[in-house]
């Protein structure tokens, strides 16, 4: 006899059993985490031996399979949990959060339309809403959660097509005279390739404007390849500024972007999917001056707002736009509210709720709580900045964010051997990225639960691993 699928409302204690024991091997595997290496450990082979031995056809018990996934998962990847994985702006998520995620999946509301889960959508909106007012949108603003920031920025190129050439959304791209073409620096993070190739751009669309030096977009030749394409008979149409590169946390000249923008009719967006969560802070949204006069903006709520994976959000000033985009009319859809129904009001149809993962922590800790995780984060970089400095390190970015990218004393290893010396030894996660023409170490802070000694071992762990002879 196996088990059931589906467990019926009355199945409380099997419910409780299941859930209960659910948790204490996550309690007790996150400790293993965040005291083991923070890359994998497991055995591929036998991993695979294991996985094949699921063959689907004989049942087994819910608990004994719990119990193998937790196992495995908590030996088998990089760990985005652990202290020391200054990675990928992956964050160790808020316990609020993995709350949400169980009580979506529980009651699992569909938020395609807005009256078939009023409640969920309102949840959802409020969060939404409270951001715009952060960004200083205006009355008119709108947005969604998305599934991350490429979503968002997609949802970007989308709306500014359809500001700028109105027909595009039944005719196409091919009805258009003029070959469109966006905007972009150089150090942007390359979403844009894919979404111009997924809209029927073209990747040759994108225009990667070259960077000043420290990782901005150079203001000068951006207005350059304006012009010169504009002369060449190109339709230029988006200018998407970044704010918080992914590699270096460094921000776009907003204001010269938007002065830019508005004297050509250019849509204005500002991809913030890291560094928008500084809104959180009253002396680090500063940094983000500008940002207020963009047509849209991207912030994903999965990097250092510390929700679980998959929550981005889109914004845009003049909310009516997204139904001219979305728009779309079927006889088995329970309604067609153009204002708020979200399957004509964005890319998805079928909706998770993924506006409890920021709703929860919010109401928890509310913005000075959020401010606080961002200024730690801030602060331990400057302790790692300070730490590597002693080693005789160099901080070659300029950030207000927690990202350094940092290069070791002359003589030293090659970033790339000591980076992979690091990762292998499991004690730090980072990465090589390239920023103005050499390679560093990228390392960035979204774990509200490191520490200061935690920065200490990765200092110590970097300078032992740079000796050009270990
Ligand atoms: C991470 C990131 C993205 C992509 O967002 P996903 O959530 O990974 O889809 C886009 N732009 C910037 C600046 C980012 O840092």
């Amino acid at each position: 006899m196996s088990e059931p699928l589906i467990a019926s409302a009355d199945a409380i204690a099997l419910r409780a059993t299941v859930e209960a024991e659910t948790t204490k091997k996550l309690a007790v595997a996150l400790q293993q985490v965040a005291a083991g290496p923070v890359t994998p450990t497991i055995d591929p082979t036998s991993f695979q031996d294991e996985l094949s031995g699921f063959d689907f056809h004989t049942p087994r018990s819910l608990s004994s399979v719990v119990d193998w996934v937790v196992g495995v998962m908590s030996r088998g990847n990089v760990q985005m949990t652990h202290p020391r994985y200054l990675g990928l702006f992956n964050p160790a998520p808020a316990l609020a959060a993995e709350q949400a995620d169980r009580i979506t999946a529980a009651l699992n509301p569909q938020l395609a339309v807005w009256s078939h889960a009023p409640v969920a959508a309102g949840i959802e909106h409020h969060v939404i809403e409270a951001f715009c007012e952060r960004l200083g949108l205006g009355a008119a603003s709108a947005g969604h959660f998305t599934s991350g920031g490429a979503e968002a920025n997609l949802s970007a190129v989308l709306c500014a097509l359809t500001r700028a050439f109105p027909d595009i959304g039944d005719h196409g791209l091919r009805a258009l005279s003029a070959q469109p073409t966006v905007y972009v620096s150089a150090d942007s993070h390359l979403a844009w390739i894919k979404i111009a190739c997924m809209v029927g751009l073209g990747r040759n669309a994108v225009r990667l404007v070259a960077t000043d030096g420290l990782g901005r977009m150079d203001a000068a030749a951006l207005a350059l390849a304006l012009e010169t394409d504009r002369r060449q008979g190109l339709a230029p149409f988006m200018i998407a500024a970044t704010a918080g590169t992914t590699n270096a946390g460094m921000v776009d000249p907003l204001h010269a972007c938007a002065d830019l923008a508005s004297a050509l009719g250019l849509w204005l967006h500002v991809d913030a999917a890291w560094g928008g969560a500084l809104i959180a802070s009253p002396t680090l949204k500063r940094e983000l001056a500008g940002i207020e006069r963009a047509d849209s903006v991207t912030i994903d709520a999965h990097k250092w707002l510390a929700a679980t994976m998959g929550t981005g959000m889109y914004f845009v000033r003049e909310g009516t736009i997204l139904n001219r985009v979305f728009a779309v009319s079927t006889s088995y859809m329970p309604s067609n509210d153009a204002a708020r129904d979200p399957y004509v009001t964005s890319v998805l149809w079928s909706r998770r709720m993924l506006g409890l993962r920021l709703f929860l922590p919010l109401a928890q800790v509310g913005w000075p709580g959020y401010a606080q995780h961002i200024e730690r984060a801030v602060e331990l970089a400057a302790v790692l900045r300070d730490d590597l400095g002693a080693h005789g390190w160099r901080t070659v970015n300029a950030s207000a964010m927690a990202v350094l990218c940092v290069r070791p004393p002359d003589g030293s290893a090659a970033v790339r051997d000591t980076v992979a010396r690091v990762v292998e030894n499991g004690v730090a996660w980072c990465s090589v990225a390239h920023f103005e023409g050499q390679d560093v170490v990228r390392l960035c802070i979204a774990n509200g639960a490191s520490t200061r000694h935690d920065m200490r071992l990765v200092a110590d762990a970097l300078h032992r691993a740079c000796a050009s002879d270990s």
